[in-house]
């Protein structure tokens, strides 16, 4: 468990059971789970190819009822006058299922939806029937944006259209005066208060979005001219994505508590504080304040918003607001599990130490006494003569000295040396930064059934650290260290950050692979954002997607999702699949007249050429 932190980024939903197998268990701690590796086995028995996505509905349900739970504690604590009503951000991840999941599972918060464009809007205008819930309305503007949201109240639906950019007042006041329907609206404040780490720069002056204090009175003026004050009733505010610091979020609710009562005090019908996403997600288990953690848990977060705005309205004497958040990532990320297999892998030449003879160059006796020589009280000093000795044999040989065959055992012998070092260096609790890169060139490379471009895009774009481990043989000591290198035809295409004990490490602990036995691995908290900002790089598509709902005998799946096919795919990029086997059938036609084909061989590419368009992207793996 310690090697991958699983108990520590897993809690409550992943551990490891007796069998060494992943457990999922989707209710957090409220009892049901599964094995992970059963689950996949089942799913490949149902014909499920791999890679595919698995989404735990409950885990889903569960996220959700604690973060209402969390704020509904915090209100009772600080015994806060007000209440909570969430959104759930759209773009975090806008399947019709997991959202039709979501607004399921909040209906009996009055959990909301937040819209960040135009085709976001229409999703949740769609989806979102719960009685009394929010729909916010985010985003980039245009007049039919505005319109629409507006309109929708008519249909019961409580839209409250956020202005980002000052002209989108005007749009409102437009709008209103065309259709009639008074609208709601909010303002997004650009705060002062800093943001922190990758999307610090969501707050401050050059903020993308939002309006600044100048801006937001020129709101005010702009509405009580046209009678339209009482229509603002909302302040939001986003200081970025994956927070992790506490004291971000402190400073940032502290000054938009402040910015809300002067709202209310300036004749705005203020009803609403807005806060945003921003709640973290712990990557790596370290509960810390790196990028990739976060030192405070859901019910800090809770208390600190509830206890500050309490305050606040206290003291300047202001109805407290409904408090609304828009986290994505901390509902979202943990319901998908990414399940890919191993193909093979590339390891450095390890075969039999060949020794050097009396008749061998001296480079090549050198090498061996050095490879003899090495414990542990001398392996560094050994480890840089090795090195000498090998950059000179390969001098020797480019300037004619060296046959080719003398030179495969000189290098054949400084990777017996490393190959030596390499468990001394495991035993070490330091490891000099000169023989980290021993351990890195020693590293397999795992080649992997997926894309990152496609499944992990974070990973590749913005370093994100996802914790991705084996599903099964965790009760056995892995013997590897490697990277795990992606389908793509790319050099970026790979995974190189793993969490670690200490901090975030370039090797992963693998197995050794059987012959004719799978190995699994899962990449874990990547529900939000991945599967939307995923790209087609080298044409591999979207992956299968399964919707597994827990059951009091196991599991019951209810939604596979499939993923792309290769006519799928040719199609986005404007082939026709019917033009395509045309094309193959026509050059099958010369090569017959040519007589370089048979007729049996041309029907067999044709087949298997048009077959292809209906399979999968990735590659099948034969176990
Ligand atoms: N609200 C707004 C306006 C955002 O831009 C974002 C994402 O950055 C979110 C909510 C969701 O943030 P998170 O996923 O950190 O909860």
């Amino acid at each position: 468990e310690a090697l991958y932190r699983i108990d520590g980024w897993g809690d409550p939903y992943f551990s490891i059971n007796a069998a060494g197998h992943v457990v999922v268990s989707p209710k957090g701690d409220r009892g049901g789970s599964l094995d992970l590796y059963e689950l996949v086995e089942g799913l490949k028995q149902r014909n499920i190819h791999l890679p595919f996505v698995i989404r735990f509905s409950d885990i889903l349900a569960d996220r959700l009822e604690r973060l209402n739970g969390c704020f509904s504690q915090a209100i009772t604590r600080y015994n806060y006058p007000g209440s909570y009503q969430g959104v759930f951000p759209v773009k975090c991840n806008q399947h019709r299922q997991l959202v039709e999941d979501l607004v399921h599972f909040g209906q009996p918060f009055q959990f909301g939806l937040e819209a960040g464009s135009k085709p976001e809007l229409l999703i949740a205008l769609a989806l979102l029937k719960t009685p009394n819930s929010l729909l916010i309305c985010n985003g980039y503007k245009d007049r039919e944006y505005i319109e629409t949201a507006i309109l929708a109240r008519r249909l019961g639906k409580q839209t409250i259209v956020v202005l980002e950019q000052l002209e989108e007042v005007d749009l409102v006041i437009k709008a209103h005066q065309q259709l009639g329907v008074t609208p709601v609206v909010g303002v997004r404040a650009k705060l002062s208060a800093k943001g922190e780490g990758r999307w610090a720069t969501s707050t401050g002056d050059g903020a993308k979005f939002g309006l600044t204090i100048p801006e937001i009175v020129h709101v005010i003026e702009r509405l009580e001219s046209v009678n339209l004050l009482s229509s603002l009733q909302l302040l939001h505010f986003h200081v970025g994505s994956q927070i992790s610091s506490i004291s971000v979020i402190k400073d940032a609710i502290r000054e938009a508590s402040q910015i809300y009562v002067q709202l209310a005090k300036s004749g705005a019908d203020m009803r609403y504080l807005d806060v945003g996403g921003g709640l973290g997600v712990d990557y790596d288990g370290s509960k810390t304040n790196f990028y990739a953690s976060k030192n405070y848990n859901m019910q800090n977060y809770a208390n600190d918003i509830v206890a500050e705005v309490k305050e606040a309205c206290e003291q300047a004497k202001v109805k407290s607001p409904v408090l609304v958040s828009e986290s994505g990532r901390a509902i979202a990320s943990h319901q998908s599990v990414l399940i890919f297999d191993v193909l093979g892998t590339s390891e450095v030449m390890t075969q039999d130490t060949v020794a050097a003879q009396s008749s061998d160059h001296l480079i090549i006796r050198n090498l061996w006494e050095t490879y003899q020589l090495i414990q542990l009280e001398n392996y560094q000093e050994c480890y840089h003569d090795a090195i000498q000795f090998k950059e000179e044999a390969i001098s020797l040989f480019n300037f004619g000295y060296l046959s080719l065959s003398q030179r495969a055992k000189a290098e054949q012998l400084y990777w017996a040396c490393c190959q030596k070092i390499l468990p001394i260096l495991q035993k070490e609790e330091y490891v000099p930064d000169d023989l980290e890169t021993l351990r890195m060139n020693m590293a397999s490379i795992y080649y992997v059934n997926l894309s990152v471009f496609q499944s992990a895009p974070d990973s590749w774009a913005i370093d994100q650290l996802f914790p991705i481990m084996p599903l099964h043989r965790l009760n056995e000591q892995p013997t590897r260290q490697g990277t795990l290198a992606d389908l793509t035809c790319d050099s970026d295409g790979k995974f190189t950050q793993f969490i670690d004990l200490r901090d975030v490490k370039s090797l992963l602990d693998l197995h050794s692979l059987k012959p004719g036995e799978p190995y699994y691995l899962g990449l874990f908290l990547g529900g939000a954002y991945q599967e939307i900002m995923g790209n087609f790089h080298n044409l591999f598509g979207d992956t299968n997607a399964v919707h597994i709902a827990l059951t009091p005998k196991g599991y019951h799946v209810k939604q596979v999702v499939k993923g792309d096919t290769m006519g799928d795919v040719l199609s986005y990029v404007e082939y026709d699949r019917e033009d395509l086997v045309e094309s193959i059938r026509q050059q099958t036609e010369s090569a017959l007249e040519d007589g370089t084909i048979s007729i049996s061989e041309s029907q067999r590419l044709l087949n298997s050429y048009k077959e292809s368009l209906d399979r999968y992207t990735y590659l099948s793996v034969e176990s």
